[in-house]
């Protein structure tokens, strides 16, 4: 029976097989076409080829954890589940047979093992070999179930063992891995693709969308290994540049859009250039000159700006911000300076004090803790126009929150604000100019992947005279030197900083506060005599206030804090900042807790304890570079990683991945102006619908 040809925007509930608990499994997953189904790449293929009878397993040659990697076919023979007598762990064994032999199989702490696994399984194991007290085992294996006992009849039609790479499928609730790879088969056998939506520059010598895709579901004999598993083939590339083309089309489009609405003139002249620079005590440097340009020029266009302003730790963004804010004040509007913290918020704003003298009068904080009458002031003062400068944080976003008229928003920090906070603020001043400030520097392929249509100045260059920053890196067992150093520094009347891992919030439980309170202890043990301040993201901000302000202003030589003291606290007699568990930290935000030192005359010391992971905290001992220091970053944890648990409205990318493929993403960024220009036709109008939908693009700048 022959069925009839299918187009990829079908409905996976034609495909048969599909009832109503595994198309659910499907739509739960956001799998509701036979496009998205087709683009939920194998997680990975086992080459037949390394498969290895039981009886050929021996541990010579396997000096390395790496080669001792294998992969082994057999049914579960026996299953015991029990408890370790010291640890009290569960523990899971199985024994594996396959007729040439036996092999044990043990799992710790996975109780619920005991009811996924049952006798006569047939399970692909793979795992690394190890001696134990019976021989030869496998302890922690990862392992697919291929059969289940009465299940065996299917073997030979459901396995392709016929074939060398089998590939294997995230299991979806009811949906098995094996159920999905039926359901693949025969959507591509249907599949059917006239449309080729890539431009000719970016398709060339690449398979076409079928071929591709076939390619990767069912891979021929001959296809190399490592890139299939790396996501390097040419067919690979096929299907990411699709989605990196759609996607940088919708930023085009995006763009284009913004550049034809009319933006608010800045009325600026030379004289009050002239003026705003003899605010500043010292000379700016060049890139800060350059970026400043860079906005006269957008805030004078007509245009309305979308800009990032990206610079490494202590380049003097603030300051930027602060010329560009003033700019706006000074011609009779207003601007926003938009910050992810009280704490942030306060500093800020007695910076932008010290720098404002007599004209500090017209700026204004806004803050969530503010009491009643004081925020009912501070509202009447925005309102009114009064307040030319105001400085806040999510309070911003409140609706009872008017401005007179508001011309500039700048968001320091951006990726903590959502995407729809942003957009509640655009709906108050009709359309303001936008000045988004990153804490540390963020690899270009990234930018363009979250920010979508910005343009960017970058401060590449620090002001002068910065020393740069003592780095060291000790093991627990020597965290005594760390301490020494710190005692050093102390006596000298320098202050420190001692950062322990962060209450995680979504952590509601009783151990979170395990890791500060524990270095509390050991401080006021170290440092008997010394007044520590404690600040966690768990304190009320005007308790937080207060103990930060005594630090601030030296009457306590200690803070011990979590990472809440990341973002911009600046106090230049700090020259110590001691970071335990260090591995808990991604590189980029130590890098960037590291810029809470060396802001002084004094030459500063950044220390890390740790007992794992050093081989990856030693790029911060070698270098200072914060845009070295992110790339590397991002490319050992991932975009999603990068930006910590908080980031939203990275594109849903199901091929594509940000770090392997950037600099495709920059070529269809270029492909994407170029077709734009040419206009779209309505059949590509309505995929790049479809596509942005499906990469939820929606919520992207
Ligand atoms: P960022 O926000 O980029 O981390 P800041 O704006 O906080 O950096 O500036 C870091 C420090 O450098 C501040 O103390 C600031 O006063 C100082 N600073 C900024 N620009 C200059 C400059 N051109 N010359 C000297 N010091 C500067
Ligand atoms: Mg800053």
């Amino acid at each position: 029976m022959s069925l009839a040809p299918l187009p990829l925007s079908s409905k996976v509930t034609v495909l048969r097989g599909l009832g109503p608990a595994r198309a659910a499994a499907l739509q739960e997953a956001g799998l509701d076409t036979l496009r998205d189904l087709l683009w939920d790449l194998p997680y990975r293929y086992v080459d037949r080829g390394s498969l290895r009878t039981l009886d050929s397993l021996d541990l010579r040659g396997f000096e390395s954890p790496e080669v001792g990697l294998v992969t082994v076919l057999g049914t579960i023979q026996d299953l015991r589940q029990s408890t370790t007598h010291v640890q009290r762990m569960a523990l899971t064994e199985a024994l594996l047979v396959d007729g040439t032999g036996s092999l044990r199989l043990i799992w710790f702490n996975q109780p619920y093992l005991g009811r996924t696994l049952k006798v006569g399984d047939r399970l692909l194991v793979f795992g690394t070999l190890a001696m134990g007290r019976h021989g030869l085992e496998m302890r922690g294996p990862q392992f697919e179930i291929m059969d289940r006992g009465g299940d065996i009849g299917h073997r030979d039609s459901g396995l392709g063992w016929v074939r060398r790479y089998l590939p294997l499928y995230r299991r979806l609730g009811p949906l098995t891995g094996r159920v999905r790879q039926k359901l693949v088969t025969e959507a591509l056998g249907r599949a059917h693709i006239t449309e080729d939506w890539l431009p000719l520059e970016l398709g060339r010598d690449l398979p076409d969308t079928l071929t591709a895709l076939r390619l990767l579901h069912e891979p021929p004999d001959d296809s190399e290994a490592l890139a299939l598993e790396e996501g390097s083939t040419p067919a690979h590339r096929r299907l990411a540049s699709e989605e990196l083309f759609a996607f940088s089309l919708g930023v085009a489009l995006r763009r284009a859009g913004r550049l034809k609405r009319r933006g608010l003139v800045v009325e600026t002249s030379p004289e009050l250039r002239e003026r705003l620079r003899s605010f500043l005590p010292f000379p700016m440097t060049g890139a800060q000159r350059r970026s400043f340009k860079e906005i006269v020029e957008d805030l004078t266009s007509g245009r309305v700006m979308n800009r990032l302003l990206q610079g490494d730790v202590g380049s003097g963004k603030t300051l930027v911000a602060l010329l560009s804010l003033a700019m706006v004040a000074e011609t009779g509007g207003q601007g926003a300076l938009l910050v992810p913290t009280e704490v942030l918020a306060r500093q800020h704003a007695a910076s932008f004090r010290r720098y404002l003298g007599d004209q500090a009068t017209s700026m204004q904080l806004l803050l969530g803790g503010m009491k009643a009458a004081e925020k009912r002031a501070a509202l009447a003062r925005i309102a009114s126009g009064e307040a030319r400068y105001v400085v806040g944080t999510h309070a911003l976003f409140q609706e009872a929150v008017a401005f007179h008229k508001l011309q500039l928003v700048v968001v320091d920090e951006q990726h903590r604000f959502g995407v729809k906070q942003r957009e509640s603020l655009k709906e108050k001043g009709g359309d303001p100019h936008w000045l988004v400030m990153s804490a540390t520097p963020i690899p270009r392929s990234l930018a363009l992947a979250v920010f979508g249509d910005l343009d960017q100045s970058v401060l590449d260059e620090l002001p002068p005279g910065r020393q740069p920053i003592s780095t060291k890196l000790f093991k627990p067992d020597s965290a005594e030197r760390a301490w020494e150093l710190m005692r050093r520094e102390l006596a000298e009347g320098r202050q420190a900083f001692v950062v322990s891992p962060s209450i995680d919030p979504s952590d509601e439980g009783k151990v979170q506060l395990r890791d500060i309170q524990a270095m509390e202890a050991l401080l006021q043990a170290i440092f008997p005599d010394e007044r520590i301040e404690v600040v966690h993201g768990r304190l009320k901000a005007d308790d937080m206030g207060t103990r930060m302000a005594r630090f601030v202003a030296g009457e306590a030589k200690i803070l011990l804090a979590t990472t809440v003291i990341e973002v911009g606290v600046d106090v230049p007699n700090a020259t110590v900042m001691v970071v335990d568990h260090a591995e808990r930290f991604g590189l980029s935000q130590l890098h960037q807790l590291r810029g809470r030192v060396g802001r002084g005359a004094h030459r500063s010391h950044f220390l890390m304890i740790s007992g794992s992971e050093n081989e990856r905290l030693q790029t911060l001992v070698e270098t200072q570079d914060g845009f070295r220091i992110a790339q590397r970053d991002l490319e050992l944890r991932g975009p999603g990683e990068f930006f910590g648990v908080k980031q939203a409205g990275l594109p849903r990318f199901q091929v594509a991945d940000l770090v392997r493929d950037r600099s495709l993403l920059l070529r269809c960024r270029e492909a994407a102006d170029r077709v734009l220009a040419l206009g779209l036709s309505e059949a590509q109008a309505e995929w790049l619908r479809r596509e942005q939908a499906r990469l939820k693009l929606a919520e992207i700048s």
